[in-house]
C-alpha cells in the first residue's frame, strides 16, 4: 500500500477532479502534460538552477541545540524561512511558472489569503516577465496591506473578491471564474496541495525538494537518512507534503501534522479540519472539510492567516483517516508562546503558521535519542505586529 497518489488521481478515497465542464479542457491539458514536462532534462535543469541561485537552496538543516536541551531530544529545523520571499511557497511558484511557459501560457492568475502565495506568484511573474493577476478577498486586502504593496511593487494587479465573506475561498472562486473565461492563454497557479487533480500531486512534487534535501543532510549529520519524526504545520498542506514526501511509505518515520485550533477546537473559532471536518468537495477535490449539517462550508478561524482554510489537501485527508500521520491541534495561545520561545532560545523568529508546529513540544513527549525534524515553513517578519500586539512588547 502506498500513501502517495494513484494513477486515477486519488489518495485512498480522497482527491479526484470535481470540476465544472467549462474548466475541463484546462485541467485536462495540465493533467496530460505535467509529468512529461517535469521529466524533461531542460525543465529539471532550469528548476534546479533557479532553486539554487534564485531561491537560495538547499535550505540548511539546523541542529537547534538550546531547544533540544530544553526538551531533552534531538531537534533539527529545516530552514524554509531562509528562502527568497521568506517561506516554502516559492518552491511551488517557481515550478509552476516554468510549467506555464512550457504549456505556452502568457498570463498568470492566482488566489491569495494573507498574501504570501500572491507575493510568491508575483515574484516569479516578474522574474519571467509574465502578466500577473492575483485575486484577494476585499477583507484580506484591508488586513494585509504590506503584502498588497509588495505585489504591486512587483508589477502584479491585485483584484478584490467582493462576494461572500470576501476572504480566501471567495478569491479562489473568482480565480476559477477567470480561468474558465481565459482557457487558452492563462495558467492558474494554485498555492497549496489542494484543487482538482493534478494540482495536489504537482504541488507536492515541487515541494518534495524539502524532504529530498532532509535525507542527505541528515545522512551527513547523523549517518542516517531517516529521522524518527517529521513535523509540519498544515493549512492546505503544501509544506507538510514537501517535508513528508520521501518518507510517506517509510512507516518507521513518524509523521505529525499540526493544525490550528484557533480559540479551541470546539470553540466555533478554529481551523482544525481533520477533527471537525467531514468528507465533501471543495475547490475541485474530495477531501475533509469543515461544513454545516447541510453541507455549507464553515468559516474557519486561526490567528495565522496561512492556516485559516476550511479544508486540507486530499493527501492529508488520507494520512489522517488511515492513521499514517498523527494530527495534533494547537491553539492560538499555544502557538504564540512557542513562537516567542523559539525566538529567544534560538534567535529565529518564525511565521505564526510555523509556530504551531513548535508548540508540539509542550504537548508531546519525545525520547532523548529521538531525531525530530521540524519544517520551519516561514519567517516571522510578516507577523511582527501580531506578536507585538499579543505580547504587548
Ligand atoms: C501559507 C503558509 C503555510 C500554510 O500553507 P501550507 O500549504 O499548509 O504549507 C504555512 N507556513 C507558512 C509560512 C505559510 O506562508
Amino acid at each position: 500500500m502506498s500513501f502517495n497518489i494513484n494513477d486515477k488521481g486519488y489518495y485512498g478515497d480522497f482527491g479526484g477532479a470535481y470540476i465544472p465542464e467549462m474548466l475541463y479542457p484546462n485541467v485536462e491539458e495540465l493533467r496530460q502534460n505535467y509529468l512529461k514536462i517535469m521529466a524533461e532534462p531542460s525543465f529539471k535543469a532550469e528548476f534546479d538552477y533557479l532553486l539554487k541561485d534564485y531561491v537560495g537552496r538547499p535550505s540548511p538543516l539546523y541542529f537547534a541545540k538550546r531547544l533540544s536541551e530544553k526538551y531533552n531530544t534531538k531537534i533539527y529545523l529545516k530552514r524554509e524561512d531562509l528562502n527568497h520571499t521568506g517561506a516554502h511557497k516559492v518552491n511551488n511558484t517557481i515550478g509552476q511558472i516554468l510549467m506555464a511557459q512550457r504549456l505556452g501560457k502568457t498570463r498568470i492568475i492566482a488566489e491569495t489569503g494573507a498574501g504570501q502565495h500572491g507575493v510568491a506568484t508575483a515574484t516569479v511573474c516578474a522574474l519571467m516577465g509574465m502578466e500577473c493577476i492575483v485575486y484577494m478577498g476585499e477583507i484580506d486586502i484591508a488586513r494585509q496591506a504590506p503584502n498588497v504593496a509588495r505585489m504591486k511593487m512587483l508589477g502584479a494587479e491585485v483584484r478584490p473578491a467582493l462576494s461572500g465573506s470576501r476572504t480566501l475561498k471567495d478569491a479562489t472562486n473568482e480565480a476559477i471564474r477567470d480561468w474558465i473565461n481565459n482557457p487558452v492563454d492563462t495558467h492558474y497557479i494554485i498555492g497549496s496541495v489542494v484543487g482538482p487533480h493534478p494540482y495536489p500531486d504537482m504541488v507536492a512534487r515541487f515541494q518534495s525538494v524539502v524532504s529530498e534535501e532532509i535525507k542527505w543532510q541528515l545522512k551527513d549529520k547523523e549517518g542516517r537518512e531517516k529521522p524518527d519524526y517529521v513535523i509540519a504545520c498544515v493549512g492546505g498542506g503544501s509544506n507538510a507534503a514537501g517535508a513528508f514526501y520521501h518518507y510517506l511509505d517509510d512507516t518507521d518515520v513518524k509523521l505529525v501534522a499540526v493544525e490550528a485550533a484557533g480559540k479551541g477546537i470546539y470553540s466555533g473559532e478554529s481551523a482544525a479540519t481533520s477533527v471537525l471536518g467531514k468528507e465533501g468537495i471543495i475547490h475541485g477535490s474530495k477531501t475533509l472539510l469543515m461544513q454545516t449539517q447541510d453541507g455549507q462550508i464553515t468559516e474557519p478561524y486561526s490567528i495565522s492567516a496561512g492556516l485559516d482554510y476550511p479544508g486540507v489537501g486530499p493527501m492529508h485527508a488520507n494520512l489522517y483517516t488511515t492513521g499514517r500521520a498523527e494530527f495534533i491541534s494547537i491553539t492560538d495561545d499555544q502557538a504564540m508562546k512557542a513562537g516567542l520561545e523559539l525566538s529567544q532560545l534560538e534567535g529565529i523568529i518564525p511565521a505564526i503558521e510555523s509556530s504551531h508546529a513548535f508548540a508540539i513540544f509542550e504537548n508531546k513527549k519525545f525520547n532523548p535519542e529521538d531525531i525530530v525534524v521540524i519544517n520551519l515553513s516561514g519567517r516571522g517578519d510578516k507577523d511582527l505586529q501580531n506578536y507585538i500586539d499579543y505580547f504587548k512588547l
